[in-house]
């Protein structure tokens, strides 16, 4: 994105009008087309709050807020505004140390009085390079950190029902574990298997299927506390992750109450009222347990509901 004198938007900063008058006049002879100015530093942050400049140019002293004040302000509103504005002084101080103050303030460049003209316009254009090339780098960035976080929600999201995937179950779970290992109390895994899935599919077909897993992973979502975390780990398997902090509050038969929510109130469908059964595994970890891997506790649970399907399905096994 190189900008072009009539694109780029420059705000002149000076207390005396006929500085202003005479820059302005300079500016305009040069080219550039979007020439704004403020009397003082307040009004020139008030100007680029509403409305934020390429380039401003600013004396350093003036009454109430010097230049160096203002640049320093512009460095905050630009963070805030994830862009870039160069700025430039203009001052009669002689030597190296009003330089080397400048620039450590945050001034891109400056000009000694009286201005030459052929310079200033030598300056506003190397500085105007650097503006512009920042802002991009700026919102780059940020466009690459949404994007990254669009990506990671899409892998880590099943997009049926909108409930994290098997991925997003493995990462919390290993989190979960962590927690446990630290503060104590008890982690737990369930693993949800709609009871003869199939037959919802040979009889209604698959989209009346899709309406089923969703009306379930709804009633999964409403029957759990806001801080357990559902999640679909297969075609129709789905994983509950909880975590107790006080361990006598945890007990494997809480998931009990949400196999018989499911078995008693049928799932609504287009094709009418679908009656569902699930069989639940659970396996539960707390800090005294032998340490084990999220892969393990998984197994575990599965484990549980293979012998809740043997043992003739809609039952929980823990
Ligand atoms: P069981 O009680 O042993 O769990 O029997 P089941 O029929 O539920 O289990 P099985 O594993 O034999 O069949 C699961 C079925 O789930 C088969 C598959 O076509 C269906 N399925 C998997 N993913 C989807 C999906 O996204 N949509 C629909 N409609 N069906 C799915
Ligand atoms: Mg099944
Ligand atoms: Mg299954």
């Amino acid at each position: 994105m190189l900008m072009t004198k009539q694109d780029l938007d420059i705000l002149i900063v000076d207390d005396t009008e006929i500085v202003r008058k005479s820059l302005t006049s300079v500016l305009s002879r040069a080219g550039y087309g979007k020439l704004r100015y403020a009397a003082t530093a307040p009004q020139a942050l008030e100007q680029l709050g509403r409305q934020p400049a390429d380039v401003v140019l600013a004396d350093w002293i003036m009454p109430g807020m010097d230049g160096l004040e203002l640049a320093e302000s512009i460095r905050q509103l630009d963070e805030s505004q994830q862009r870039y504005s160069a700025i430039i002084l203009f001052t009669s101080k002689e030597g190296i140390e009003p330089l080397e103050e400048a620039f450590s303030r945050g001034v891109d460049d400056y000009l000694r009085k009286p201005i030459n003209e052929r310079e200033l316009i030598a300056r506003i254009q190397g500085v105007a390079r650097v503006a512009t090339l920042h802002t991009t780098a700026l919102r780059t960035v940020n466009v690459l950190r949404r994007d990254n976080q669009r990506l990671h929600e899409l892998a880590t999201t099943d997009p049926l029902t909108g409930l994290g995937n098997r991925r997003f179950m493995q990462a919390h779970l290993e989190s979960l574990l962590n927690e446990t290992v630290a503060r104590g109390g008890v982690a737990s895994c369930a693993m949800v298997d709609i009871d003869h899935f199939k037959l919802v599919n040979d009889r209604y077909g698959h989209p009346v299927g899709d309406e089923v897993l969703c009306g379930f992973a709804q009633r999964l979502r409403w029957s759990v506390r806001p801080t357990d975390v559902v999640t679909r780990v297969g075609g129709e398997e789905f994983a509950i992750l909880t975590y107790h902090p006080d361990p006598a509050k945890f007990t494997p038969l809480l998931f009990e109450r949400i196999r018989r929510s499911i078995s008693q109130n049928p799932i609504k469908t287009s094709e009418g009222d679908m009656p569902v059964t699930a069989s639940i595994g659970v396996a539960s970890y707390s800090k005294n347990d032998l340490l084990i891997s999220p892969d393990e506790l998984v197994k575990k649970a599965d484990h549980c509901l293979y012998q809740a399907k043997q043992q003739g399905r809609n039952r929980l096994i823990c």
